[in-house]
């Protein structure tokens, strides 16, 4: 894939790139006073969503093709760049006619390749700049897939927001960040821009800046943030819309760190970790081979691979021994789930030799 890093002339190369309007675009006035407070406070590019895949039928589906106007009012009164949501060849069509400068496939549709190629070939030979939501379900391949159907098709302005993952538990966040799918995606396509949606990854607007702040921590290039001109009453997604000015402040909160890939004085430390991890994999490896003499022994004397007793005494004298060290015990747990998980299978190979 071939990616142009610049989605749009004339905007501020500086950290965050942001995107910032409305989850939908309501009315007219809702459009034009959301837009002109934010464009007084500096945000160049609004969304609106005017078309809104909704969970259940009988919610607010968006207005349609009739909002198209208004953004680009906005664009004529305000000179900010105007984006939206496409699904189907449809949206791409209406959406070109009414001159949006950038597009973005949602996480409903990113999850379903038909949409996404439909959405492809509308965009055949046009120049714009697209975003890619990550699918609601947490699969990378299918992520990456989406932008490689855009580019096959010629599109070179590309970019990926991460918005979360759908889980069957809400808890803290609407949408899980699993901040390491996004992060093994940078490190997969390192020169595509990607951004956060803090406000569908919380669903709540305390959660905003916070998230913003991580997503900053992380390198990301941007943030698309839902603004509302009064969020409480908005017709979508009204506990997680903020006002303008808010957008502001949060805004101007957020520390900027450099982007500096090494510094003198960390090299030190970082060769410290590279001989932790070489330490750490060789370790492993020896536990893996006495984990394989324990397979032969198993198959020696018809023995099952896995003695559930012995797993679950690992399991807690380990996570409380971790504990007692300063570590997170779901952290362990995972790791000794996954050295457990090698262990069986490479017992299960001598088991069946
Ligand atoms: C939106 O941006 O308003 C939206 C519907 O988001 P998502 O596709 O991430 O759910
Ligand atoms: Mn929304």
């Amino acid at each position: 894939m071939k990616f142009d890093s610049i989605l749009l002339p004339g905007i501020d190369p500086k950290r965050p790139l942001v995107i910032a309007g409305p989850c939908s675009a309501e009315t007219e006035e809702q459009v034009m006073n959301t837009a002109k407070q934010l464009a007084a406070n500096g945000v160049k590019i609004l969304r609106a969503g005017i078309w809104k895949p909704r969970t259940k039928p009988g919610g607010f589906e968006g207005v349609g093709s009739e909002g198209l106007a208004w953004l680009k009012k906005v664009k004529q009164e305000t000179g900010m760049y105007v984006s939206t949501e496409v699904a189907t060849q449809k949206h791409v069509y209406e959406a070109l006619k009414f001159g949006i400068d950038l597009l973005w496939v949602g996480a409903r549709t990113t999850a379903n390749p038909f949409a996404v190629q439909e959405i492809a070939e509308a965009l055949q030979g046009v120049d714009i700049p697209v975003l890619v939501k990550n699918p609601v379900n947490p699969d990378l391949e299918l992520w990456i897939g989406a932008l490689e159907r855009l580019s096959n098709a010629g599109l070179t302005r590309l970019g990926a927001i991460h918005r979360g993952f759908s889980s069957y538990d809400k808890k803290i966040y609407r949408n899980l960040p699993q901040w390491h799918i996004p992060i093994e995606l940078k490190r997969r396509i390192p020169d595509l821009p990607l951004l956060c949606d803090p406000s569908h990854i919380g669903g709540k607007r305390d959660l905003i800046l916070p998230l913003s702040q991580q997503a900053m921590d992380l390198n990301y290039e941007g943030l698309i943030i839902e603004t509302h001109c009064d969020p409480e009453n908005a017709w979508s997604d009204a506990s997680q819309q903020v006002t303008p000015d808010r957008l502001k402040e949060i805004l101007d909160t957020l520390v900027i760190r450099d982007r500096k890939q090494s510094t003198e004085d960390l090299s030190d430390l970082r060769k410290q970790i590279d001989e932790l991890d070489d330490q750490l994999l060789e370790l492993l490896a020896k536990r893996m081979r006495v984990s394989c003499e324990i397979g032969t022994f198993k198959k020696e004397h018809n023995m099952t691979v896995v003695q559930t007793g012995r797993y679950d005494e690992i399991l807690n004298t380990r996570i409380a021994q971790a504990e007692a060290m300063n570590m997170d015990a779901d952290f362990i747990r995972t790791i000794l789930e996954a050295i457990h998980e090698e262990s069986v299978r490479q017992q299960v190979i001598i088991l069946n030799q």
